[in-house]
């Protein structure tokens, strides 16, 4: 059997500071699993000139899993070759069409299912003769089937229950998304499901988010919502993302970015890529053991341990070894 390799890349800004954590750490829980670094963005533009260099992108279609750090610098904000593209190429040749988007604090536990490769943000675009700007949403009944059948699944993994978002009553593609949810949910029984409106969505988020349990909903619908769960949960600094394809490698990456502004400081809060790694172990490696423990190990080291974007005086690195110090203690716990 091939070995287990999981690609890290670093990336840009404080990318390669949270990203030395998440290595230490998962070379500790997983100390099978092969690791290996490989350029993207920036870093890689210095190197070969290009944002994806063919070694990169071969490393990744042949890893198991791949946990990616932030990229972006301003260096290249005025350039033909971005560091971005290097992202949206690697997206696109894995065919990561599953974002999950994991939210908790206090009583709210959910996860968002968004999809990533369709809809609004892939649709024809272009300007009529009159002057009229256009973007279109399209989704394949087949795009649509995927993606739910992912929502389903992970509802099953957790507490059965999943809100589906759209907007039937304005929109065809909404509808089509009805109907495969409701032609989908008779496989599985076990799932209670529920469709929401987006607008509604919106409000249930803000006010009550814990009564959702796993949310699926199309591109750009995610995309809003995400960001909202994320903000009322403690923030961007501290969400982890994993996009999925089906059998392929996934993607593991911290939604914050490269935050150039305190690069080198060692102000970094290694959270979010730390919980990336949980999502890899859990999604990407088959590692749920190992995953629970690094997420309980994040909540215990979080309650003494603070970052100065959270309000203390830790660095990147004291932060990161708070986390495996909670993890041995966990590990004797659990062995005595
Ligand atoms: P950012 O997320 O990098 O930074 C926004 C603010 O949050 C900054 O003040 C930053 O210091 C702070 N911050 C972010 N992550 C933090 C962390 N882990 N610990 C402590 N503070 C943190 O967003 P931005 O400034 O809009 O973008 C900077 C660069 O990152 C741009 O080039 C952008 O394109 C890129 N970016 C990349 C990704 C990605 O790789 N997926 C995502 C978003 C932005």
């Amino acid at each position: 059997m091939p070995r287990t390799t999981v690609v890290i890349l670093p990336g840009d800004g404080i990318g390669p500071e949270v990203a030395r954590e998440a290595r230490l750490t998962l070379e500790l829980l997983v100390p099978e699993v092969e690791v290996r670094e490989e350029l993207l963005g920036g870093a890689a533009i210095r190197a070969t000139g290009e944002p994806l260099p063919q070694q990169t992108l071969d490393a990744c279609l042949a890893a198991t899993a791949v946990l990616k750090g932030p990229v972006g610098d301003p260096e290249f904000d005025a350039a033909d070759v971005r560091p971005e593209q290097g992202l949206l190429g690697l997206r696109t040749a894995l065919d990561t069409y599953a974002n999950l988007r994991p939210s908790v604090l206090g009583d709210v536990d959910l996860l968002i299912v968004r999809e990533l490769v369709g809809g609004l943000y892939f649709g024809a675009r272009g300007t009529r003769e009159d002057g009229t700007v256009f973007d279109t949403c399209e989704y394949h009944p087949r795009q649509v089937e995927r993606i739910v059948r992912r929502g389903f699944e992970l509802a099953r993994r957790r507490r059965g229950r999943l809100t589906s978002v759209d907007k039937a009553n304005v929109l065809e593609t909404s509808r089509l998304w009805r109907r495969i949810v409701d032609e989908t949910a008779p496989r599985y029984p076990d799932v209670q499901v529920e469709h929401m409106l987006v607008d509604n969505a919106a409000m249930q988020l803000a006010t009550t988010a814990g009564q959702f349990d796993v949310i699926v909903t199309e591109n750009m619908f995610g995309d809003i919502l995400s960001d909202l769960a994320a903000a009322v949960t403690g923030g961007l600094g501290l969400a982890p993302s994993a996009s999925l394809s089906d059998g392929g490698p996934g993607l593991f990456e911290p939604v914050h970015g490269s935050a150039p502004d305190i690069a080198g400081t060692g102000r970094a809060n290694p959270t979010a890529m730390l919980r990336s790694t949980a999502l890899l172990l859990e999604h990407g490696l088959g590692h749920a053991d190992e995953a629970g423990a690094l997420e309980r190990a994040i909540d215990a080291a979080l309650e003494q341990v603070k970052t100065p974007d959270l309000g203390g005086t830790a660095t990147t690195e004291q932060l990161g070894a708070a986390v495996r110090e909670q993890l041995a203690v966990d590990d004797a716990r659990v062995l005595s």
